[in-house]
């Protein structure tokens, strides 16, 4: 069978999306392959159509676990013959899966590294035939990357053994440093390579300042998606669990997830985030690692992510669906304090903490920027955006900009004359000639820059610190010595050479407008009537889930049930056409469907004439 047609029988899909049927292509004949896309483009067909397609079966390396379960009951809900091994079976299903797998009744099969590379594993391979190797998540393999997994260095001494057998090595996040990295600890610098667009065009991105965190995320959650699926991000576990519970006093659902439950409770919550259809994670970085749950309406920083890299991860799970979907933060000056400190602290030679102060204020810029969010992401990664985007909040509403190179002046000096120990609070009161005791004991009301700043205010001056740190103009004192001290990029603003400009931070009653201007619902379009058959749908779609434990997009995908809304079919024929409906389902669900769709028409015809 041909590409094309496999992708209409089995996934219900009449198009291949960008690049995937050349890399179906490439490694249908025989060649290696490096795909670079971000979540939720479509990579997966990328390795499944062509191990249904060629002799013998396809290894899929992955190194999420909780994922491959419903991965493979997804394939086979499609009609395909999937298998999985890790370390969550039973030596007795172990020994199934590999009967199955060598009797030819397997076109697929995903492996844990440590699986791949045990004796056993070895010896297996050599015993049935192998359509492709697919090493998902590749940047596991590079350190620079920021889930490193040692496993997966050894990979390619095992696909060294099999020169015929084509590589697919995919990856949705790699800067150019790890992508270098990848291509050579994979022994793939010759692979063709496929990049694309990084950019997901249905996030709405926004960042704003922090001031009450848990009535701002209330606030957001309420307005914009009460009772749909989301991810609060937070650093540390008690705080997850704090903020859950407080969610849950306000009468959401909310659950907190993070490495300090035991492993059940971290299984059941995960699995009910999957299954259940409103529920909002309060999680560490703990959780997400290969959470494939497609209709995640929002992802909620409220704490600033690690790295560039993780807030693109982390945000990435939103919206895999291509329905609009929401990436939130607020963030603050004691952010940016704690985020210095911890990288100061951390351990590793000079080089290593050059390249982590280089992600860092990658990240705090990308936080202070004002112009396009969209733009300054994908900046990061490479890769050239044409701004406006007008989805993020710098592109919805302008952002004032000022000079800030006197002010910044005095903040400076201010910091120098004070002996370089003192933090936003005290130097503050300096700077706008407010004497409290301890300015008055430390004859801190005699130095130049006493009084020398009241032409902003407290909250101002508030700012100013806070982007100085995060340009890498100020940095954070470690040890007994609190506050903040100044570096090399301090000298040229103090010595005039250097111009500085702010972001006026916007106020927080003019956030709070924006939230609601741009408040969208992904029924919003729709009419009552139609409103009321995708609820329907929905609840259909979750007693079939049910019924056959999985999760509901593994039945239809929201998109899925919005076609079957608008275009109503009417026979199973008509039902085929629908995105999302593959030969497979319309066989298991269609009746179901098609009764639930059909079944209300007579009803909504009555009603219009009575009007
Ligand atoms: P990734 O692995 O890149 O994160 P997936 O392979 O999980 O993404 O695909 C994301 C979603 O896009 C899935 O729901 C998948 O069914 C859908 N998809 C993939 N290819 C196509 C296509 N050609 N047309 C429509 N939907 C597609
Ligand atoms: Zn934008």
């Amino acid at each position: 069978m041909q590409p094309r047609q496999i992708l209409k029988k089995y996934f219900g899909y009449d198009t291949f999306r960008e690049h995937q049927l050349e890399v179906i292509q490439k490694i249908l004949d025989g060649k290696d392959a490096f795909v670079l896309m971000p979540t939720g483009v479509g990579k997966s067909i990328c390795y499944q159509i062509p191990s249904i397609i060629r002799q013998g079966v396809g290894l899929v390396v992955s190194p999420l676990i909780a994922l491959m379960q419903d991965q493979v009951e997804a394939l086979r809900q499609n009609g395909a013959l999937a298998e999985f091994l890790n370390s969550s079976l039973p030596h007795k299903e172990v020994q199934l899966v590999e009967k199955r797998v060598m009797s030819g009744r397997a076109d697929i099969l995903y492996v844990a590294p440590e699986r791949l590379l045990s004796e056993s594993f070895q010896r297996l391979l050599e015993r049935f035939p192998i359509a492709l190797f697919a090493i998902d998540e590749a940047h596991c393999v590079s350190q620079w990357g920021h889930d490193f997994r040692p496993e997966y260095l050894k990979i390619s001494e095992l696909t060294d053994r099999f020169p015929n057998v084509p590589r697919i090595a995919l990856t949705a996040t790699a800067d150019a440093v790890t992508r270098r990295d990848i291509l050579m600890k994979l022994k793939l610098t010759h692979a063709a390579r496929f990049i694309s667009s990084f950019d997901r065009a249905n996030i709405c991105y926004r960042v704003l300042l922090k001031s009450k965190d848990k009535r701002q995320l209330h606030h957001f959650i309420q307005n914009e998606h009460p009772g749909e699926p989301g991810i609060v991000y937070v650093r540390t576990r008690n705080r997850a669990d704090q903020i859950a519970s407080w969610l849950q006093k306000q009468g959401m659902a909310a659950l907190s997830y993070h490495a300090g439950l035991d492993p059940h409770t971290r299984t059941t919550r995960q699995r009910r985030f999957l299954q259940d259809d409103g529920l909002i994670i309060v999680a560490t970085i703990a959780f997400g690692m290969g959470i494939d749950k497609s209709d995640v309406r929002f992802v909620a920083h409220l704490d600033l992510p690690a790295s560039m890299e993780a807030y693109y991860q982390e945000t990435g799970r939103a919206g895999r669906d291509g329905q609009p979907a929401d990436a939130w933060m607020v963030y603050s000056l004691s952010d940016v304090v704690a985020m210095r400190k911890l990288l100061d602290q951390s351990e590793g030679d000079e080089a290593f903490k050059r390249i982590q102060r280089q992600k860092l204020e990658a990240l705090l810029g990308y936080c202070e920027t004002i112009t396009c969010r969209r733009e300054a992401l994908l900046g990061y990664f490479g890769e050239k955006y044409p701004a406006p985007c007008s989805n993020c909040d710098n592109c919805s509403r302008t952002v004032e900009a000022w000079d800030g190179s006197i002010a910044a002046q005095k903040a400076l000096s201010c910091v120098y004359r004070t002996g370089q120990r003192f933090g936003a609070a005290y130097l503050t009161d300096v700077l706008t000639g407010n004497p409290n005791l301890r300015i008055l004991n430390m004859r801190h009301d005699r130095i130049k820059t006493f009084g020398a700043g009241k032409e902003l205010s407290r909250e101002e001056w508030r700012s100013v610190f806070r982007q100085l740190l995060a340009a890498g103009m100020l940095s954070v004192n470690l040890g007994k010595i609190s506050g903040y001290r100044l570096t090399e990029k301090s000298w040229p603003v103090l010595r005039g050479e250097r111009k500085v400009r702010f972001r006026k931070d916007p106020r927080l009653t003019r956030n709070e407008k924006l939230n609601k201007a741009t408040a969208k619902h992904k029924t919003d379009f729709l009419s009552d009537h139609a409103r009321l058959l995708f609820e329907k749908l929905r609840r259909l779609r979750l007693d079939i889930s049910k019924r056959l434990g999985v999760p509901p997009y593994v039945v239809f995908h929201d998109k899925t049930l919005m076609e079957m809304v608008t275009h109503k079919p009417k026979t199973r024929e008509e039902f085929l056409w629908i995105s999302g409906v593959g030969e497979q389902k319309a066989k298991q669900f269609g009746d179901a469907f098609l009764k639930a769709i059909n079944e209300g028409e007579g009803d909504s015809s009555r009603m219009d004439k009575k009007e």
